[in-house]
């Protein structure tokens, strides 16, 4: 489909842009509506408030005493098996994977404070805990077979699944408490990020159901199975300078703050309030082609991108950042009160060798309920062989997570203090040598103004079915994509991947359709003589 593209028309300061499709958001969603959208022949424009495209993945360097670079992701990084279309995107990209340490003992300290080495997948604690454990697994692999990824607000007993906490579920099922902490962690620290009183079953549901069943959750060498050589942010910088080939532009540093997106009614207009019925009751059209503008702040001035289609590629806690133009219906504006980021802290800290290894060690390590709760051999593969070839870096690293109400605690303490209490939790164990990185670095995503949490956003309790069901509808013209409002891949790079792709599709479907009835609706005054062909 060509398209007529008016030049772009510039003051000093000010631009605007017209082109086919607006994406807000370069993270991997974004960039992969972009891509896709780009491939098909579109003119995208990108919008990103960062001074880097990535997002929530994004690779950095630390340094050490010595001035030594030790390079980190401080978001997100591993792939699991049954990720087919990011494995399938980072094939096309040329990039390539390794697969996480895991050879030796694995560490488990039970809730009496007991070091326990194991080998397997199974924890070293009582037959009871043991019988306990799988029942509770056995009853969520059910769950998530029977409730599924893609539409779990609409489960025959979604309401029933969405109003008891996954805490108050555990208690129901179990009154073994280390195995309902162990079980807990697989969801609530270690997904979600919320304490698991926070979050409903149905939600915990939709967590496994995602990642094809619960018992893909509880096995780390599944869902912490390979990395991307180079860091998963080179995911989107690779998408990034495909797009730009593809004549697409990526504008960074330009948080979006408005869109325009609906011409309304005014006769519909309440007497009072002056809101128009066709939009606080929702309107029609959702998902065709259109007319839509985007308000940004750019370094150098106010950027404005007319297009006929837009894919918000945001997390939804942000939604709220961004004034809508005529207002969100109704239901839209409620629903997005009831979603929220988790909160954890990524640990990294890096070692001259991994020791632990030479202790015959994993690296890999958990206990539930604790201040650290999970620790892994996070030690890098790339160029650290002779003359650049591929190899494993000689330095050890390893990285641990801290979540929710730990974290918040961990991040009111000086930060000595807090260095001091992560690395002794992880000491506990690995063993002493743990105290003394050489480099040392907390992932803060909650206190970046353009995501506000890690690793990701989810219902409060009972929100998932009542407001699920929108999550995916677009707006008029804009269409929605993130990993956090993904089935497969849900939270995930993989459902970030998804999700761009099926903005993309819904995006050139809605422009088909224009192209066949000649028809679009709502265009902005001035845009009239675009044409499709
Ligand atoms: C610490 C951490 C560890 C993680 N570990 C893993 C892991 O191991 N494996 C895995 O698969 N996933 C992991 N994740 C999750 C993964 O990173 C996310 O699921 C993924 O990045 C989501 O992609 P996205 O494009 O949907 O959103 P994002 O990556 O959040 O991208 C959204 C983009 O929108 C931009 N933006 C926001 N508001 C505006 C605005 N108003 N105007 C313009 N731009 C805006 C943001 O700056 C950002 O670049 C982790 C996340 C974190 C934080």
């Amino acid at each position: 489909m060509a398209t007529t593209a008016a030049p772009a028309a510039e003051t000093a300061t000010d631009v605007t842009e017209i082109t086919d499709v607006v994406v807000i958001g370069a993270g991997p969603a974004g960039l992969t509506a972009a891509y896709t959208l780009a491939k098909a022949g579109r003119r995208v424009t990108v919008i990103e408030a960062r001074n880097r495209v990535g997002g929530r993945t994004w690779n950095g360097t630390v340094l050490d005493d010595r001035g030594r670079e030790h390079f980190i992701e401080i978001g997100g990084q591993w792939i699991s098996p049954d990720q087919t279309r990011l494995s399938a995107l980072v094939d096309e990209l040329g990039l390539e994977t390794f697969p996480r340490y895991r050879d030796g003992q694995s560490v488990y300290i039970s809730p009496d404070g007991t070091r326990h080495t194991y080998t397997g997948d199974r924890l070293p604690v009582s037959d009871h805990t043991r019988e306990e454990t799988e029942k509770l697994i056995a009853l969520m692999d059910d769950l998530a077979e029977e409730v599924g990824a893609e539409t779990p607000w609409a489960a025959a007993r979604a309401e029933e699944l969405d109003t008891v906490a996954f805490r108050t579920w555990l208690h129901r099922h179990s009154d073994d408490r280390e195995a309902i902490d162990n079980v807990s962690i697989y969801v609530a620290s270690g997904m979600l990020t919320k304490p698991s009183y926070a979050f409903s079953t149905l939600q915990a549901v939709l967590m496994a159901a995602s990642a094809g069943s619960f018992s893909n959750l509880v096995d780390e060498n599944f869902i912490l199975d390979r990395r991307v050589i180079g860091g998963m942010q080179t995911v989107s910088v690779r998408l990034a300078e495909k797009i730009r080939e593809l004549g697409g532009r990526i504008l960074l540093e330009t948080p979006a703050h408005q869109i325009d997106w609906h011409d309304v009614d005014p006769d519909t207009a309440d007497p009072l309030n002056g809101i128009p019925a066709d939009v606080r009751d929702g309107v029609s059209g959702n998902g065709s082609s259109g007319s839509v503008t985007v308000h940004a702040t750019g370094p150098d001035g106010e950027v404005t991108v007319h297009a006929t289609d837009a894919v918000l590629a945001v997390p939804p806690n942000l939604y709220n950042r961004i004034r809508f133009v005529p207002p969100l219906p109704r239901e839209q504006h409620i629903a997005h009160q009831h979603i929220s980021m988790g909160l954890v802290i990524k640990v990294h800290a890096v070692y001259d060798t991994p020791f632990w290894r030479e202790a015959g060690l994993s690296g890999t390590a958990f206990g539930g309920g604790r201040l650290v709760q999970e620790v892994y051999d996070n030690t890098n593969y790339g160029p650290y062989g002779p003359d650049g070839t591929t190899a494993e870096d000689p330095f050890g690293t390893l990285v641990g997570f801290v979540s929710d109400v730990n974290a918040e605690q961990m991040w009111a303490l000086p930060e000595e203090e807090r260095r001091h209490r992560i690395l002794s939790a992880m000491a506990e164990y690995l063993g002493p040598q743990t105290m003394e990185p050489v480099a040392f670095y907390l992932s803060d995503m909650a206190a970046e103004e353009w995501t506000r949490g890690a690793y990701a956003t989810s219902y409060d309790l009972g929100g998932l079915h009542r407001w699920g069901h929108l999550q995916n509808r677009p707006t008029g013209p804009v269409h929605y994509a993130c990993s956090d409002i993904a089935a497969e891949g849900y939270q995930h790079v993989d459902g970030a991947v998804r999700q761009g792709e099926a903005a993309a599709l819904a995006v050139l479907a809605a422009q088909d359709a224009v192209q066949h009835t000649g028809q679009h609706a709502g265009l902005h005054a001035g845009q009239g003589d675009r044409q499709y062909s």
